[in-house]
This record gives C-alpha cells, structure tokens and sequence, in this order.
C-alpha cells in the first residue's frame, strides 16, 4: 500500500483513483509521485495507475494541496 495524503485526507490508490474518475474502478497500481507541479497551485502532483473499465489503462494525476486533477486521455 501506497497511502498519500491528498487535500489533509488519507487516500489509497483506490480512493485515489475514484476521486480522479469521479467513479469506483476496477483495478489500480501504487500511487507514485509526478515528476510535475500543479498547474494551478503548484503544489505536489501524485499519479496513479487504473482500470476505469476492462478495456481501459489510464494514469490519473492530482494534486495534493488543491482540486486540480487530470488524466492521460487523449
Ligand atoms: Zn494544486
């Protein structure tokens, strides 16, 4: 386990993935740190690996001191 914490609040890799989605996934990998700064607050970006469907990889980023999150969808 890779807990972060994101906003003051503990996160998993799973919890961090739904709050990049905005829904439950399916399967995520450690959460590891982006090689970035946010680009709104310039804080700490956090990046994380999962499966929204069975079908579909994407590597979600969020910031840890702010709202901004993204993903790697074209
Ligand atoms: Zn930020």
């Amino acid at each position: 386990m890779s807990n972060r914490v994101v906003q003051g609040r503990m996160v998993t890799p799973g919890t961090l993935a739904e709050l990049i989605e905005g829904s439950p996934v399916l399967e995520t990998e450690d959460i590891t740190d982006a090689d970035r700064p946010c680009p709104e607050c310039d804080g700490d970006v956090i990046e994380v690996g999962y499966m929204p469907s069975v079908t579909e990889f994407v590597t979600g980023y969020k910031c840890q001191d702010c709202d901004w999150s993204d993903d790697d969808r074209e």
